[in-house]
């Protein structure tokens, strides 16, 4: 089967999956005791931390480890919530945020918070003036995504994370999709809490980070932790850590900045390969906006076919998806937001793509989905 849907999650990278394997096997020890082979662990987690950070540019002391994205985003939106409820109880977000965030908020909106959900414009992009435009007395917390993981369009995030500097608000942005495509420099970037997970760069599942910028005194940042019940990650998050899982994160972000701009170039030009081939073979409208986008993520409307019968006849030779992986079987909140009526929607498939893909099993690739849409088109299933 030819993979196109690394953005739901991507195949473990080898070198990777070397360096977890001796702490699966003989290095088990916990890293929190004391004596030898805790030192080892805790050694292995802190040079992970160092790897994190190095990728993003922070501090290692700014680095929590998580079990993904999920749980990143919970721990940041419902954690800086809390903790800054004294000083008012407004968020903002987008309505096109991963559903781990817009459930985040949902559930703070039960508990006497309000949420202002900016709309993006017909490329997925949220506008600085809107961003602006919603702020209030009592808004605490920004949190708007780097890269959208169903348009790949990227955010003006230097422009949205200015505007909460100024006004001195936590600005958090949900970085999953734009590790190891955008370059992430946090010590240019006024971005305060950022999320990450390791199986979208080549990466174990299970795991990911997020960053927590110290404060102006050199502090942590008062965030309420999401699991209570141990010293472990300072304070935020109890727990015994998952070595093997955080050493396999640490070593994705080794390779994906010693590799970045050659997975970037070879992203690029499969994209290149994908749109050549569409060209030649079907009726096709590519969304989101070409210029404003991470590599890797194409969303493509096959205007006359049913995108769920489409994935289901390819699904044993091209793994494509119809979008979130988190919320598959619902339609895409993403596409309805960026104004598509329904019957687009339904029309509207991901392609996403790795390092591992080449140009000939793509083009490969790119003629079965073609044919098959073509088929669905002259059938008339939509
Ligand atoms: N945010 C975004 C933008 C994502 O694409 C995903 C993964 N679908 C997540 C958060 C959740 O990540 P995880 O699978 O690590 O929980």
């Amino acid at each position: 089967m030819i993979y196109l849907d690394s953005a739901a999650t991507t195949k473990i990278d080898p070198e990777v999956l070397e360096e977890m394997m001796p702490y699966l096997q003989d290095l088990y020890g916990n890293p929190s005791a004391k004596y030898l082979l805790a030192k080892q662990a805790a050694d292995a987690v802190e040079q992970s931390r160092e790897k994190v950070a190095h990728l993003i540019n922070a501090e290692t002391t700014e680095i929590v480890f998580t079990s993904g994205a999920t749980e990143g985003n919970n721990f940041i939106i419902k954690g800086v919530a809390d903790a800054l409820s004294h000083k008012g109880k407004h968020i903002i977000t987008s309505s096109i945020e991963h559903k781990s965030i817009i459930e985040s908020c949902k559930y703070l909106e039960k508990h006497g918070y309000s949420v202002s959900y900016l709309k993006p414009d017909s490329t997925g992009k949220i506008s600085p003036e809107s961003l602006k435009s919603a702020i209030s007395e009592g808004t605490i917390l920004i949190s708007l995504f780097w890269v959208n993981n169903e348009l790949g369009t990227i955010n003006p995030i230097s422009q949205l994370a200015q505007i909460c500097k100024e006004r001195d608000i936590h600005f958090h942005t949900d970085a999953t999709q734009a590790i190891g495509k955008e370059e992430i420099d946090l010590q240019k970037l006024p971005i305060s809490s950022l999320s990450l997970s390791a199986h979208k760069v080549y990466g174990p599942k299970g795991v990911g980070a997020c960053f927590l910028r110290k404060t102006k005194l050199g502090t942590k940042q008062s965030v309420t932790p999401l699991l209570h019940g141990g010293e472990q990650e300072f304070g935020y998050r109890g727990g015994t850590l998952a070595v093997p899982l955080i050493v396999g994160l640490g070593k994705a972000a080794e390779v994906a900045m010693r590799d970045h701009k050659k997975i970037v170039q070879h992203l690029t030009a499969l994209e290149s390969k994908i749109i050549q081939c569409l060209e030649k073979t079907t009726d096709y409208i590519l969304n989101g906006c070409p210029k404003n986008k991470a590599p890797g993520i194409l969303s493509v409307t096959f205007p006359g076919v049913n995108n769920e019968l489409l994935v289901k006849l390819l699904h044993s030779s091209v793994g494509i998806s119809t979008g979130s992986a988190c919320s598959s079987t619902k339609s895409s909140h993403v596409l309805s937001e960026v104004g598509f009526e329904p019957k687009t929607i339904q029309s509207t498939i991901r392609l996403s793509l790795s390092k591992y893909n080449n140009l000939d099993e793509v083009e490969g690739a790119l003629l079965i989905v073609a044919e098959q849409a073509n088929h669905l088109r002259a059938v008339g299933h939509i």
